[in-house]
């Protein structure tokens, strides 16, 4: 058999790998590029592949950067099943419509330029129909269970602790009467995290491709990061300020959301009001809230009596860019989490531009910030930033927070591969830039004397 990546080789985003035997083909993930223009440039094309003889697609986990361009299939008449688990067809429906909105946003923009200045518009890379096309094709499969996607291949899932629903796969590939397996950790998650349950590694296998977004490094322990996130707080009600968290939708705001919680029943935190302005994380809340049976112990006894449930009732989810407009009319101290994660669009940036001038207001950025993004720019303290043309001076407090990462560190990525470490897989990594991907690599030499390989877009491996 062959794999090879057409995505997050050397790099984080984009993650897609083909799998072709002597009889079927599939693809594991098929995902977005974000980032640089080239990277980006990617995305109106699809693995080369043959779609009549593609077989299946099996998903890790719904982020854009895993699912994005499944609309390409759909386009191309793919009609095969996609798999994945319950919670990641429901939360990549959502991201992939939301896709389609900023797609033709931003087109719309474009094209109104294009067209002024007498060139032809650009073509939509997909359409609404591809979208829902490509939803109608996911298929469920269960956890821990065998499913059978395609002639000799079988597919399992296991906990991957990354966001709802998130999963590591493992393949059984049968050619000419032998079995072999090969495993892909998805994005993996940090023991301990909140809400999901924790990874559950697999036991055996003879090839593993394992993710190294933070290969070169562990988190700040959780507690010392709850301790700064609610000292932050606290100082900044006492200064009567705004709280602003840029935040991705899907993960780290329902993780944001349950610290919140917690801390304000055990008393840490004084009460104040709290507003969830991004309509698509509040649906993505509400996947979450209706999947009770892949909460962790903790998140499950919290939501038992409907605690939790109630809790996220008092948030204030504001749908409309005119219930968020009228937010800045409040009073004295309240949170707000809104996206994009990075400042660099969504309804964050008009919470900026009518707070970062008040030296009371705290940002907290909770995520990475990549290199060129408003966000990565108050993170490294400059003093005016620009926003919708605008000078805007930046008195408020920014914080930094990065043991809120919904990625597990070196050691936790380690402690996982130790269980498969045994059976002298071939290893692979992927998702990580070379700058985390090498001294995990290096570790994993000098620890368990295997070698692992490190390829590059469009190289392949063989089994
Ligand atoms: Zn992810």
């Amino acid at each position: 058999m062959k794999i090879t990546l057409w995505g997050s080789a050397g790099d984080v985003t984009g993650s897609a790998y083909l799998i072709e035997t002597d009889q079927s083909a599939i693809l594991v993930d098929c995902g977005s590029f974000q980032g640089s223009k080239t990277a980006e440039a990617r995305n109106r094309k699809l693995p080369p592949v043959d779609i009549n003889h593609l077989d299946a697609v099996v998903l890790t986990h719904a982020h854009l950067d895993h699912c994005g361009r499944l609309p390409l299939l759909a386009k191309e008449n793919y009609k095969n099943p996609i798999y994945a688990t319950p919670a990641t067809i429901e939360i990549s429906a959502l991201i992939l419509r939301d896709s389609l909105k900023v797609q033709n946003n931003d087109l719309e923009k474009l094209n109104r330029k294009l067209l002024r200045n007498g060139k032809p518009p650009v073509e939509p890379v997909f359409l609404k129909k591809d979208v829902e096309d490509v939803i109608g094709l996911m298929t469920p499969i269960a956890y821990q269970q065998d499913h059978t996607i395609a002639p000799g291949i079988k597919v399992r899932a296991a906990e991957a602790g990354h966001i709802l629903g998130s999963s590591s796969l493992k393949l059984l590939i049968t050619e000419n009467g032998v079995t072999k397996s090969v495993v892909f950790s998805g994005d993996l998650g940090a023991k301990g995290m909140p809400i999901v349950r924790d990874p559950e590694p697999f036991l055996q296998t003879d090839m593993v491709f394992l993710e190294s977004t933070y290969g070169d490094r562990d988190h700040k322990p959780m507690k010392e990061t709850l301790e700064e996130f609610d000292s932050i707080i606290r100082d900044t009600v006492g200064r009567n300020g705004k709280i602003l968290i840029p935040s991705f939708a899907v993960g780290r705001t329902q993780d944001l959301l349950y610290y919140l919680d917690s801390a304000t029943r055990k008393g840490k935190l004084p009460g104040f009001p709290v507003y969830l302005d991004s309509p698509m994380a509040i649906e993505a809340t509400k996947i979450y809230l209706r999947h009770p049976e892949l909460f962790d112990e903790e998140m499950t006894e919290m939501s038992k009596d409907g605690q939790f449930q109630q809790s996220f009732n008092r948030i204030h989810a504001t749908v409309s860019a005119e219930e968020s407009r009228k937010i800045n009319d409040i009073p004295g101290t309240c949170m707000i989490i809104a996206g994009s994660g990075m400042c660099n669009a969504g309804r964050i940036l008009h919470h900026l531009r009518h707070n970062l001038w008040k030296p009371e207001t705290s940002v907290i950025i909770v995520g990475y910030q990549a290199e060129g993004t408003l966000g990565r720019r108050l993170v490294d303290g400059v003093k005016w930033v620009n926003i919708f043309g605008e000078r805007i001076a930046v008195k408020a407090q920014i914080h930094m927070l990065g043991g809120f990462s919904a990625h597990a560190g070196q050691s936790e990525l380690l402690k996982w591969f130790n269980s498969l470490a045994p059976w002298r897989p071939k290893v692979v990594l992927t998702h990580g830039e070379e700058k985390a991907r090498l001294p995990l690599a290096k570790i994993i030499r000098e620890r368990y004397g295997l070698n692992p390989v490190l390829p590059g877009y469009g190289d392949s491996v063989e089994l």
